[in-house]
């Protein structure tokens, strides 16, 4: 496996970190004054430590699991990896809580203990609206400036969709799978924006995938994730 720096960002740090992203590439923090040959090395001495790391990110990646509802167990929201945490019913300013989160946890309120599956669903979905609804319009924005057309579309729908992650109808109708708010935000930006370029181009020729880049630049390592990972996205709280 070559281990190839994908990006190095340089600050006022002091150390070096060498790590990964989630698609398994390799980042480097540096200091400014540090040259790349001496990067280069540090990750050549590293090697199989680093390497052993990538394969650790990789296979902690999505995976379907059935969820027991019980306090640790994973759940993906926005890219992140949460782990369910119970929490009383009631917050410190005598408000009832709902399912909220926080940079590690989801936290579920105690009376929805029984009903956790219905209840997270319907964070998801309520989320999935609110995220997309938002993304949606900033993606006819970004439409608009760079090819100065106007897109309007009828309605935007939350599905349960398992095989479509995304559709736009022939009436600009926009529908989005809710169980699509699992993944990271560029691959949710880049569904959003393949379906707004449908508005205009109604097909998958060339110049639907000119657009699609032009929003997107990363559109095709974005489509790739989403082929490798829909399948895990898809299973989430289907069973009974
Ligand atoms: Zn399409």
């Amino acid at each position: 496996m070559s281990l190839k720096p994908y990006k190095i960002f340089r600050s006022n740090r002091k150390t070096v970190f060498i790590g990964f992203n989630q698609y398994g590439d390799l980042i480097v923090k540096a200091p400014k004054s540090l040259p790349v040959s001496k990067i280069y090395d540090l990750i050549e001495r590293h090697k199989d430590a680093l390497n052993k790391k990538r394969k650790d990110v990789l296979s902690s990646r999505l995976r379907s699991k059935k969820h027991l509802f019980q306090e640790g167990e994973e759940f993906w929201f926005l890219g992140r990896n949460l782990k369910l945490k119970f929490v009383d019913d009631v917050d410190l300013f005598s408000t009832r809580r709902g399912i909220s989160t926080t940079e590690k946890n989801l936290l579920l309120p105690e009376r929805y203990r029984n009903f956790a599956k219905k209840e997270i669903e319907k964070f998801y979905r309520k989320e999935a609206k609110k995220f997309f609804t938002s993304r949606v319009h900033f993606y006819i924005v970004k439409y608009f400036e760079v090819f100065g057309e106007r897109l309007n579309y009828t309605n935007l729908k939350i599905s349960s969709g398992q095989r479509t992650v995304g559709s736009c109808s022939p009436k600009n109708s926009l529908s989005f799978s809710w169980r699509l708010i699992q993944a990271p935000i560029q691959i949710i930006d880049y569904v959003v924006a393949h379906e707004i370029v449908h508005i205009k181009e109604k097909h998958h020729q060339k110049a639907f995938w000119d657009k699609v880049r032009m929003l997107d630049p990363d559109y095709k390592r974005n489509l790739k994730w989403l082929k490798e990972n829909w399948f895990y996205l898809r299973e989430f709280l289907i069973y009974d």
